[in-house]
């Protein structure tokens, strides 16, 4: 075994400090099993440290210029795409996303969410009037205050960036707790912000567990807002335990999104959404795990869809090439085989995968690429967010059908689209019930916001809305 990597240190006020008194936690490579570094869980001492420090910092960096700030954020970029291979490696190591796919993807969506904040900071309006010309109230754009950032592990970057880069450029302090079972690119990405050079306390953080740091920041008195990315389970109780403290919530939560496949579809359709549900190992919120497909081409998609599914690699994420890697933990896999066996017992018909490690393999969290047909929207498959390479096809007569059982869902993230019958899509586009629509295979514009309703949390992250969210707004009257 290679020697484990001590990151036992949490930054707090400028500096790499010892953890007050902490557990150690071992993080795990999925693709060996193997440890490869030891964390500190920190507790509330090391919590009410980097509270305070944050709190310290708060008045000077608030009343820092705005283009000083965003010259702070152009500085980070330059050094985060300096540190990209460090950064793809702690990935890879912490949650599996395969080397190729580490870089290409998700240390490149950190990259672009800097970059497009940048860009959108340059449009935001902090003072917008309001009202005639002779008594006008200025509505006023002003920073929080303290801000804790609670992430996941499934797209570590995409999401701490999400949170970091709006929150410094709105004026705010704040804590980020990555999630403990991939914390090692969010220590470097603290490395990154350390070598910006930011004032001390401006950003802090601290690893630890939901129970442990989760909590005493979701309940910190001088915490003023709590962003948090993560299971909509997590999302509830930090939601009941911020609410003694009135403070301001953002949550960005599960999905279940639904993938509209009408008979007019582009050739494409059936593959694009396979490979779609299949990316990242099926650990994306926004995955669309349920691929509702008309009646007359139902056949033809379940024999495509099997197809991409026996053609999608599984492989270690140390080994080069475009294959899927390992998903993220052995409990993860547990859940995923489960719900795979609900699957098969409730009646949906197995068409590709299934249960157990693919041939070949003996060790590592793999799991075969897995299709379903025959799927009744009411069964567990297509109604709990399974978060692994898992795909419900479920057919469906006309459009109204196709809305009914697509809105069938407390979810409400990210629905898709494939239809060549533009008035379809602007009535669908419409009845649709999610954060996000998205038709023929067109992602978002850079820029855009991410961001749900329902159980998938209401944030909006991403472009001058996720600027706003860290963000109080005061009606100034009189002012002119
Ligand atoms: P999780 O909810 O278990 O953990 C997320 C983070 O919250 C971790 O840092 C964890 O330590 C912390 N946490 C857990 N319980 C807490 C509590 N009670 N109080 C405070 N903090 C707590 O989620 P996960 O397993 O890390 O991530 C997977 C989930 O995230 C999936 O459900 C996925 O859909 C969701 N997700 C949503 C989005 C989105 O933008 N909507 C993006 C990515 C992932």
């Amino acid at each position: 075994m290679a020697e484990l990597l001590d990151k036992r240190q949490f930054y707090i006020d400028g500096k790499w400090v010892a953890p007050a008194a902490a557990d150690d936690l071992k993080v795990i490579d999925p693709s060996t099993e193997e440890p490869v570094a030891v964390i500190s869980l920190g507790g509330q001492a090391d919590t009410d440290a980097a509270v305070a420090a944050a709190k310290r910092a708060f008045p000077g960096w608030s009343h820092t210029p705005p283009e000083q700030r965003l010259e702070y954020v152009r500085k980070i970029l330059d050094i985060y795409k300096r540190r990209a291979e460090d950064i793809a490696w702690a990935i890879t190591h912490e949650m599996g996303a395969p080397a190729d796919m580490s870089i290409r993807d998700q240390v490149e969506s950190g990259s672009s969410h800097i970059q497009n904040f940048i860009d959108a900071f340059g449009e935001f309006e902090f003072v917008r009037r309001h009202g005639p010309a002779d008594a006008q109230t200025v509505i006023s754009w002003e920073p929080i205050g303290v801000v804790a950032l609670i992430t996941p592990w499934n797209w570590p970057m995409n999401q701490v960036t999400l949170k970091v880069i709006p929150a410094l450029l709105a004026g705010d302090t704040m804590i980020l707790k990555p999630s403990e079972i991939a914390p090692l690119s969010s220590m470097v990405f603290a490395e990154v912000l350390d070598e910006a050079g930011l004032p001390p306390g401006v950003f802090n953080l601290v690893n630890g567990d939901g129970q442990g740091v989760g909590t005493q920041l979701t309940v910190h008195p001088d915490v003023e807002m709590i962003s948090f990315t993560g299971s909509t389970r997590a999302g509830i109780q930090i939601s009941r335990a911020a609410a003694d403290g009135l403070k301001k919530v953002a949550l960005e939560l599960g999905g279940k999104g639904a993938n509209l496949i009408f008979a007019d579809a582009d050739e494409k359709a059936v593959v694009r959404g396979a490979r779609h549900c299949f990316y990242n190992s099926g650990q994306s919120c926004n995955a669309p795990t349920r691929m509702l497909v008309q009646r007359d081409i139902y056949d033809k998609a379940v024999d495509t869809a099997k197809e991409v599914a026996e053609k999608t690699a599984v492989a270690s994420a140390h080994e080069a090439g475009r294959h899927i890697g390992p998903v993220v933990s052995k409990q993860q896999w547990e859940k995923i085989q489960d719900l795979i066996q609900k699957g098969i017992d409730e009646g949906a018909r197995l068409v590709a995968g299934g249960t157990g490690l693919p041939e070949g393999v003996n060790r590592g969290y793999f799991v075969r690429p897995t299709v379903f047909a025959d799927v009744s929207n009411d069964m567990t498959i297509a109604q709990e967010e399974i978060f692994g390479p898992v795909l419900s096809i479920i057919p469906f007569e006309d459009e109204e059908d196709a809305v009914r059982i697509a809105n069938d869902t407390r979810y409400g993230l990210t629905n898709y689209v494939q239809t060549q019958d533009g008035e379809r899509r602007n009535r669908l586009a419409r009845q649709l019930r999610s954060g996000m629509v998205e038709m023929n295979g067109q992602s978002r514009a850079p820029g855009s916001f991410f961001g749900g309703i329902g159980r998938s949390g209401r944030a909006r992250e991403g472009g001058i809305w996720g600027i706003e969210e860290f963000m109080d707004s005061k009606a100034i009257s009189g002012w002119h």
